[in-house]
C-alpha cells in the first residue's frame, strides 16, 4: 500500500523545549511531518525553499518577532498562502487583532492542550485542502469556458459559411423561372434556413454572453425612428396572421438617444416575435415611456403587449432561464429553442434594467423590460451620422456596370457572390487568396473590392493593408472600397476590418439586397 501523504509543517519558536513538545504532540497524534527552526530569519528560508501546508509561528522571539515573519511570509508569492497559526502567550484582544490584521489565520495559546493544538491545526490544513481544491476547480473551469469560447467563435465561422450558400443559391434561385410548385418548395427552404440561422446566432450570442465576450455599444441614436424601424419590419411578419402591431412613444421620451440600438431592438425584436407566435387575433402594442432621467442617464420602459395565449403562474416561473419553454406541448406547436428571453435578460441586465412580465392566461402578456440609456442631442447624433447623407447620394450612378474584384477562396461562396454580381449586372473578376487579390488588383482597374477575411496564403485583413500601402506609395487620392465579407460577427473582429483599411462589411450569409446597399452607400 502507498504510505499516504503526510502534511508538511512548519514550527518557529526559540524555546527548544516548545518546540520538543509540539514535535511529540503531533507526531503522535497525526500523520504530519514536522520541520523545526528556532528563529524568524531560518522559517522565511525554510518557508521559501520547501512546501508546506502550515506554519505553527511564535510572537515573542529575539531578533525578528512572529509578527514580522508573518508580514514578511505574506508579501512573498510562493509563501503568501501558506496559512500561519500563532502561538502566543500574548492574549489580550488587541494582540489577537494584530495577529489576524497580520494575516494569521488563527491563535492559539500558551500554554496550550494537546488536543487544541491538534484539534486546529487538523482544522486548518483540512480547510487549506479545500481551498486548493476550489482553486483548482475554478481554473478548470474558467479554462474550459474559456475552451468554449475560442470553439464557439470559430463555430460561428463553420456554421455561417454553409448557410451562407444555402440562403445565398435560395435567394438566386428564387429569381429564375421556376413553376408555382418549385417556387413554394424554395419559400420552405429558404424560411427553414432563416429560422435555422436565427437559431444559430442565438446559441452564438448567448455563449457569447456567458464567456463575457459580449460587447455593448455607446452611439447616440433616434429612438423613435428605430423603434418604428422594428415595427416595419415585425408588421410584415405580423400581416401574415392578420395583427395589427401599434406603437406608442411617450411624450416625455427624449428624442436622441445614446446606446446600443442593435442589440436594444434585439430585445424588441425577440418580444415582438413571441407576441406574435403566440397570439391569433386581436392587436400587439409596443409603447416606450421615460420613468425618470438621473445621473445624464434615461430610464426607459418598454412594454410589449399582446392579446394572446397568455401563460400560466407556473409558466412564468420557468421563463427567462436558458432552454427554458412553458411546456412541451408549445415547443412541439409553436416551435422555438427557448432561449431569446433569456439573450434578452442578460441585454437589459447589460443595460443595467430589469424585464419581466404579468399575464393572464387566455387573455394575454405584457413583457416588459427598463433600460438605462445615455442623453445625446441632435447635433452629436448628425456629427455621427453624416455617412448615411453620403450613402443617399447619386443614385443613379448604381445603373453603372462595375468591375469587382472578389476574393474569395471557398468555391461554393465565390458562386453564391458571383451569381449574385452578375445578377445586378456587374462584371466580376475572381482571386482565390489575398497574395492572388493583389496581383489582380496592381494589374487591373476595379470599382470596388469584395474581401473575404479567412483565406489561405494571405488573409484578408493582410491583403486589404497591402493594398492600402500600394496606393498611398503611387499617391492615389481615389481609395477603392473594400468589403469584408466574413462569418465572424463579433464586434473586435469587425473593428478589426475597419482598422486594416476596409470601408465595411457585409456578413454571410447575404442577400442580394445587401448588395445592394453596399452599391447604394459607396456609390461606386
Ligand atoms: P422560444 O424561442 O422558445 O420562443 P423564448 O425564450 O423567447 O424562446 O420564450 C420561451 C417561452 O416563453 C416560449 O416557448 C413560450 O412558452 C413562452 N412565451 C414567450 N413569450 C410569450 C408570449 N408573448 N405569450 C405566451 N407565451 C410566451
Amino acid at each position: 500500500m502507498k504510505p499516504e501523504k503526510k502534511d508538511k509543517i512548519l514550527v518557529v519558536d526559540d524555546m527548544a523545549i516548545n518546540l520538543e513538545l509540539i514535535n511529540s504532540v503531533l507526531n503522535l497524534e497525526g500523520n504530519f511531518s514536522l520541520v523545526l527552526v528556532s528563529d524568524g530569519k531560518s522559517a522565511i528560508r525554510k518557508a521559501k525553499t520547501n512546501y508546506f501546508d502550515l506554519i505553527l509561528l511564535d510572537i515573542m522571539m529575539p531578533e525578528m518577532d512572529g509578527f514580522e515573519v508573518c508580514k514578511i511570509l505574506k508579501s512573498y508569492p510562493t509563501t503568501k498562502d501558506i496559512p500561519i497559526i500563532f502561538l502566543t502567550a500574548l492574549n489580550g484582544p488587541k494582540d489577537i487583532q494584530k495577529a489576524f490584521q497580520y494575516g494569521a489565520v488563527d491563535y492559539i495559546s500558551k500554554p496550550f492542550s494537546r488536543e487544541e493544538l491538534t484539534s486546529r491545526v487538523n482544522l486548518h490544513i483540512s480547510l487549506k485542502r479545500t481551498r486548493e481544491e476550489l482553486v483548482k476547480a475554478k481554473r478548470a473551469a474558467e479554462a474550459a469556458a474559456e475552451a468554449k469560447a475560442i470553439f464557439l467563435a470559430n463555430m460561428s465561422h463553420e456554421l455561417r459559411t454553409p448557410m451562407n450558400g444555402i440562403i445565398g443559391m435560395v435567394d438566386i434561385l428564387k429569381r429564375t423561372e421556376l413553376t408555382d410548385a418549385q417556387q413554394e418548395y424554395l419559400n420552405i427552404i429558404e424560411s427553414s434556413g432563416e429560422n435555422l440561422l436565427t437559431i444559430i446566432n442565438d446559441i452564438l450570442d448567448l455563449s457569447k454572453i456567458e464567456a463575457g465576450h459580449m460587447e455593448l455599444e455607446s452611439i447616440p441614436f433616434s429612438l423613435s425612428e428605430e423603434m418604428r424601424r422594428v415595427m416595419n419590419i415585425m408588421q410584415i411578419i405580423a400581416d401574415k396572421k392578420k395583427l395589427l402591431v401599434k406603437l406608442h412613444v411617450g411624450k416625455e421620451v427624449p428624442p436622441f438617444v445614446k446606446g446600443d440600438p442593435v442589440r436594444l431592438k434585439q430585445i424588441i425584436i425577440n418580444l415582438v416575435n413571441n407576441a406574435i407566435k403566440f397570439t391569433e387575433k386581436g392587436d400587439i402594442t409596443v409603447s416606450v415611456e421615460n420613468k425618470s432621467a438621473e445621473n445624464g442617464k434615461v430610464h426607459l420602459l418598454f412594454k410589449v403587449m399582446d392579446t394572446g395565449i397568455g401563460i400560466s403562474p407556473e409558466g412564468q416561473k420557468k421563463l427567462f432561464r436558458s432552454f427554458s419553454q412553458v411546456d412541451k406541448s408549445t415547443t412541439r406547436k409553436y416551435g422555438g429553442t427557448g432561449l431569446g428571453l433569456m439573450i434578452c435578460k442578460n441585454l437589459t441586465q447589460m443595460m443595467d434594467g430589469e424585464i419581466g412580465v404579468e399575464s393572464v392566461e387566455g387573455a394575454g402578456s405584457t413583457f416588459w423590460f427598463t433600460a438605462f440609456l445615455g442623453t445625446s442631442n441632435e447635433e452629436e447624433y448628425n456629427s455621427q451620422h453624416q455617412d448615411d447623407d453620403i450613402s443617399q447620394t447619386d443614385k443613379t450612378r448604381l445603373n453603372l456596370k462595375l468591375k469587382i474584384l472578389l476574393a474569395e477562396d471557398n468555391k461554393i461562396n465565390q458562386k453564391v457572390a458571383m451569381l449574385n454580381l452578375n445578377n445586378l449586372g456587374h462584371k466580376v473578376v475572381i482571386a482565390n487568396n489575398g497574395i492572388e487579390a493583389l496581383e489582380k488588383f496592381e494589374n487591373d482597374n476595379f470599382d470596388i473590392i469584395f474581401m473575404d477575411v479567412q483565406m489561405p496564403e494571405m488573409d484578408g485583413v493582410e491583403a486589404c493593408k497591402k493594398i492600402r500601402e500600394m496606393e498611398n506609395k503611387s499617391g492615389s487620392i481615389k481609395k477603392i472600397p473594400i468589403i469584408a465579407m466574413t462569418a465572424n460577427t463579433s464586434e473586435d473582429e469587425r473593428k478589426k476590418y475597419l482598422e486594416a483599411g476596409m470601408d465595411d462589411y457585409i456578413s454571410k450569409p447575404f442577400k442580394q439586397k445587401e448588395l445592394v446597399e453596399i452599391f447604394k452607400k459607396f456609390a461606386v
